[in-house]
């Protein structure tokens, strides 16, 4: 079985960037899974230190696992925006692949130090886990803003993330280049996307030289995406777009059958939402044309999941 390293190196070999998606329900988690085995792409399922709580932090590290060992398939479970490091090792000895340290709240040299610290720590529990670093500032909460934060003199510079890297040992890190948690109200309604700093990001992975995250990858311009591949992004985060599908097809699916309360049977239509955006992104981060005979087109629009369920 391919590991979350290999994973990384074949993505930048090709191209191509591994779509991390986060997940607190099996809702999410189905729509993700299915939709990776789909397109037999690789996939990061990601939960963060509240995702976690909701689901166990052992829980979910057993529903991946039994997925990854069932299907014989290349799905890695990422501890997202760890906060503390006994959270950190929790997840570690749960089985984690890999944990997100997120002390950018923190002054760079005392991030950098604690960071450090973590690396040593979690790697003497598992020396294959895979460690995140977090630089800069892209705002918290995968949610919809009112507004979008103007994080513009919050970028990272090469320099930080040279030294970042190179003084805490960490296998991947995560900078701020023009990405935000989150989306705005306009952006939900499509009338305004995120925008990259492509050739920042050219440069930190210059400096940097180690796999790059993209936080925050909801609602950015799909061109900037590609060019941020291009330029050196390894891994991309999609949560809020996820979470917006996920609340529309959960509406779909109570509106479509006001009297049944049977969970598989509402649910589905939940699944169904998410994974269509679940699979654009994978398409669109793996360069995989959407073909017109391709079983996913028959996805069903909500209109006729309706008509489809009553
Ligand atoms: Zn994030």
């Amino acid at each position: 079985m391919q590991d979350i390293r290999t994973a990384l190196e074949l993505a930048r070999e090709h191209g191509v960037a591994i779509g991390h998606f986060n997940v607190s329900d099996l809702v999410v988690v189905k729509a993700v899974f299915s939709s990776a085995r789909e397109l037999g792409v690789p996939v990061l399922v990601g939960a963060s230190e509240g995702e976690r709580e909701f689901m166990g932090v052992r829980q979910i590290a057993a529903l991946v696992r039994s997925l990854r060992e069932e299907f014989d398939f290349p799905v890695f479970l990422n501890a997202d925006h760890t906060h503390t490091l006994e959270k950190a090792v929790e997840a570690v000895k749960a089985g984690f692949d890999g944990v997100v340290f997120d002390l950018s709240a923190l002054h760079f040299e005392e991030n950098a130090r604690q960071t450090k610290q973590a690396v040593e720590t979690l790697k003497s529990i598992n020396p294959g886990i895979l460690v995140e670093g977090e630089i800069g500032n892209i705002g918290t909460g995968s949610e919809i803003h009112e507004l979008a934060p103007d994080l513009s003199k919050y970028l990272t510079t090469p320099a930080e993330a040279e030294h970042f890297v190179q003084f805490t040992g960490v296998d991947v890190l995560a900078p701020a280049v023009g990405n935000m948690h989150g989306m705005s109200q306009k952006m939900v309604r499509g009338e305004n996307r995120k925008h990259l700093d492509i050739e920042r990001i050219a440069q930190i992975k210059t400096a940097a030289r180690v796999p790059l995250t993209l936080h925050g990858g909801s609602g950015t311009d799909d061109e900037d995406l590609r060019q941020a591949i291009a330029a050196g992004i390894t891994i991309i985060h999609i949560n809020t777009e996820l979470r917006v599908a996920w609340r529309s097809g959960l509406q779909a699916g109570l509106a479509a059958q006001p009297t049944q309360v049977v969970p598989y049977k509402i649910l589905p239509i939940a699944v169904e939402s998410v994974k269509q955006v679940v699979l654009s992104r994978l398409r669109l981060f793996n360069h995989i044309e959407k073909l017109t005979t391709e079983r996913n087109s028959l996805v069903p629009s909500t209109a006729r999941e309706r008509q489809a369920v009553t």
